[in-house]
């Protein structure tokens, strides 16, 4: 985070102004919203300005900017076009540690004045960093259309109940399962539309029925959370991010996607670290039913798709035997991630008729697979969990007819910002594969449709160069 994002109180508190032109009239403005009391240092002032100092909604000095001028003050905001001035207010407020801002000059500033959605009480603050204004003043229309302008009057409809149902419901996960019942519900719907006397008929109602509520089972969602690139969430596993009391993860969940979700939900990461076991799927498993039976909305969040050598079958058993409810949401799974950033189609007409996806992971200290089926022609096959038994892989196909020119693709954090590829043949994948230094989580692609790929695409076809045809 660049900046610190905060809502500061000025109501009756003094901010000092520098500055009489266009800039200055603004940053008035929005400092009068918010009910500031503005001491203004300039030496002559636009129209506007001197109308709002002749209704005496401002002080005025007229004259130059003396070091006194910032005593008591709680900001400064510099909005004048002369550097010697914007420099000596900058650093008298900084020697006294005063927030400061000159307008366009980040470098003098101590803070930045983000756009702004006013929605009162409804406030919504957009920062680039200071990167791209333009791109925050986009954003800010953006929402400014998706965001009904009644939606503050909805905010001071529920802040009148706020006290009443925090006494009422004691559970804050209860609280904030009743409040989106307001809002997403019939109570939103007449506040928004101005019927405050309906809307308080129809929230004290909501409010009993909660209350007598039993407590109720809860929910366990598989959910897949696809490769890694957070676009590639389907709607239902972001809606479901959103809403979620408990996440529990594994390690193969992107951060950017652990972002995604509500800021307040629990999160259980029950991967295994490196020199630790993590959690044995027996431990997870009573784990996820123990969430559930406490009342939770539990979103568990599994790599790419849950039912794909994702164990997700084991933990649907568990469940059910337990008398919890369980959802599947699917995701995208590894092999059409990385099929669809390096644009090897699976299948096609001529190349490969058919598509396998196998584990590569060991079983009793050997890859239990079964070759020659691994082995036909015309065939794409997509090996998951590979990248250490990659050297058996290869040799085993090549002993059961697979020529050794067949060609090869790793992606390691396909979809991702990191994604690496390393492409070879399966007499060379072995070598190429120790170079690269391969540690995330890697996808084996193997069949005639890379080559199909590597012909069309010329950032592989460096790859190529250097690992086909050796
Ligand atoms: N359920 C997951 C697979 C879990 S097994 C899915 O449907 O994708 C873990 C293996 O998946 C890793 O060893 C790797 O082979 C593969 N994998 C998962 N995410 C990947 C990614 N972003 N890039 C490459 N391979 C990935």
């Amino acid at each position: 985070m660049q900046g610190f994002p905060i809502f500061l109180s000025l109501q009756d508190r003094p901010v000092l102004v520098v500055g009489g032109g266009e800039a200055a009239a603004r940053k008035i403005g929005l400092l009068l919203a918010a009910g500031a009391r503005i001491n203004l240092i300039a030496d002559t002032v636009i129209g506007e300005i001197a109308q709002l100092i002749a209704d005496a909604r401002i002080a005025w000095t007229g004259r130059g900017f003396d070091d006194d001028d910032l005593a008591g003050m709680v900001l400064a905001v510099v909005a004048s076009d002369d550097e010697a001035l914007q420099a000596r207010v900058s650093h008298a407020a900084r020697q006294r540690g005063l927030p400061v801002n000159v307008v366009d000059r980040p470098a003098l500033s101590s803070f930045i004045m983000p756009a702004i959605v006013d929605r009162s009480p409804v406030t919504i603050a957009i920062s680039t960093g200071g990167a791209a204004p333009a791109l925050a003043r986009r954003l800010r229309a953006e929402i400014e259309r998706a965001m009904p302008s009644a939606i503050g009057r909805l905010a001071r409809f529920a802040e009148i109940f706020r006290g009443q149902v925090g006494r009422t419901i004691e559970r804050p996960r209860d609280r904030r399962r009743f409040w989106d019942r307001v809002f997403a519900g019939r109570v939103g719907e007449l506040a928004l539309a101005g019927d405050e006397i309906a809307a308080r008929r129809e929230l004290i109602r909501l409010l009993d029925t909660t209350r007598n509520e039993p407590a109720s089972m809860g929910m366990v969602h598989l959910v897949g959370a696809g490769p890694g690139d957070p676009d590639l969430l389907t709607m239902k596993a972001y809606r479901l991010l959103q809403s979620a009391d408990v996440i529990v993860h594994d390690r193969l969940v992107s951060p950017e996607i652990l972002a995604m979700a509500r800021r307040d939900a629990e999160r259980v990461c029950v991967g295994k670290r490196r020199g630790e076991p993590g959690l044995s799927q027996e431990e997870i498993n009573a784990r996820l039913v123990a969430l559930a039976r406490d009342g939770n909305s539990v979103v568990r969040l599994k790599g790419g798709d849950p039912l794909v050598f994702g164990r997700g079958g084991e933990e649907i058993e568990a469940l059910v035997r337990a008398g919890v409810p369980v959802e599947v949401v699917p995701g995208i799974t590894a092999a059409l991630g990385c099929a669809a950033s390096t644009a090897v189609p699976l299948t096609h007409r001529d190349h490969a008729q058919s598509c396998v996806f196998a584990t590569g992971q060991l079983r009793d200290g050997t890859v239990a697979l079964d070759w020659r089926m691994l082995a036909r022609p015309r065939q794409t096959v997509v090996i998951y969990m590979g990248a250490g038994t990659l050297p058996i892989i290869a040799a085993r196909l090549m002993e059961h007819g697979l020529p050794a020119t067949t060609p090869v693709a790793l992606i390691e954090n396909g979809t991702t910002s990191r994604e690496r590829r390393v492409v070879a043949t399966l007499a060379t994948i072995e070598r190429q594969a120790m170079e690269a230094r391969l540690h995330g989580p890697t996808l084996c692609m193997i069949g005639e449709v890379i080559g199909l790929a590597l012909a069309r695409d010329p950032e592989v076809h460096e790859a190529e160069t250097a690992g086909l045809g050796h």
